[in-house]
């Protein structure tokens, strides 16, 4: 069983024997091993049930350590990098040969950034190699942004759970690429486009496919409860299931009709921030609830509303 702690010199020795730990970051939390270890990599893809050709993202806690990640910069992604990190963005460049091909699916870009949470960057700081890193859950189930999500579901394959508290931003990164030197979202995530756009004018946004060999990882079905999903534009009076116990997933108003214990209510200010901080925890209640099927309703779409609806789209498409 894991050790759940705040020790990053444990952390440490355990990721220089190659082991692997979950990570706090202010987006979710990452199952971390040495990036330039083909071993430990391995063991990343195995402990999440990964399919190979699902690239991992690399950790690194300084601008400075980007050299031994990547083997060149673009213009356009030094200036998103100066404004973002450390924070939910991370750049797809083309990849230093140290880098194995495991880690990037033997595609010939890495992904790469700077996160925000100060655990995590004092380990970073204390390693001499960078972390590989993806979301520290089951492939294809929701994304952990608490040390007990964690345990629950990996605690019985890894030695240690660095402790960061809940994540703040909730949401996984927004990941940016440069395909013939144009900017493209590849993931919407926890940074908004708006946010990118006044930086370096406009972007484009690459839409989820089920099998896009352009992009691999950007699988349709994905973040899914265990129970039938269901997604509307709104849940109202109308909509509400007459039948079976439902859990409702909503953005800011609780249902009169509805017991309140079945209820998650994502930011009762109708706060888009509060929404994506709150989106995965809410999702795993409602999936551990006595229900027989989730209904939830989109968000606003704009800022990081739109990432919230990619992820409640991609739990629907299970
Ligand atoms: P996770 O950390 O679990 O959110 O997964 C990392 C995601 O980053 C993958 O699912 C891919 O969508 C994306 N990714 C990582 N490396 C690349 C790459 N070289 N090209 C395109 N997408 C990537
Ligand atoms: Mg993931």
């Amino acid at each position: 069983m894991a050790i759940t702690g705040i020790d990053t010199e444990l952390a440490k020795s355990y990721l220089e024997r190659g082991q692997l730990v979950a990570i706090p970051t202010e987006t979710v939390y990452g199952l971390a091993g040495n990036a330039l270890d083909q071993q430990a990599v391995l063991s990343i893809f195995e402990v999440k049930n990964r399919p190979s050709f699902d690239p991992l993202i690399v950790h690194i806690d300084s601008f400075e350590k980007l050299e031994g990640v990547v083997a060149d910069m673009q213009e356009q992604a030094r200036l998103l990098a100066e404004a973002f990190w450390p924070g939910p963005l991370t750049l797809l460049l083309p990849k230093n040969p140290d880098i194995p091909d495991l880690v990037t699916s033997g595609l010939d870009t890495v992904a790469v950034r700077v996160p925000n949470h100060p655990l995590t960057l004092a380990l970073l700081g204390s390693l001499d190699f960078p972390l590989a890193a993806p979301s520290a859950n089951p492939f294809g189930y929701i994304s952990p942004t608490q040390a007990k999500h964690v345990e629950t579901q990996l605690g019985d394959k890894i030695p240690y759970i660095l402790d960061g508290g809940e994540a703040g931003v909730g949401i996984e990164s927004t990941i940016i690429g440069f395909p013939e030197g144009m900017p493209l979202v590849y993931r919407l995530g926890g940074l908004a486009i708006e946010e990118i756009e006044k930086v370096i004018g406009p972007v484009q946004y690459l839409p989820h496919s089920t099998s896009n060999p352009q992009a691999p990882g950007m699988l349709k079905s994905h973040y899914a409860p265990r129970k039938p999903f269901q997604l509307q534009e709104k849940v109202d009076q109308a909509t509400l299931s007459s039948d079976a116990p439902t859990g409702y997933l909503l953005f800011d108003k609780y249902l009169d009709e509805v017991p309140i214990e079945y209820q998650r209510v994502l930011s009762p200010e109708g706060n888009l921030l509060q929404a994506a901080h709150n989106l995965f925890s809410y999702l795993r209640e409602l999936d551990a609830m006595d229900v027989q099927e989730i209904r939830a309703e989109m968000v606003p779409d704009t800022g990081l509303g739109r990432a919230i609806n990619d992820r409640l789209r991609r739990a629907a498409a299970h």
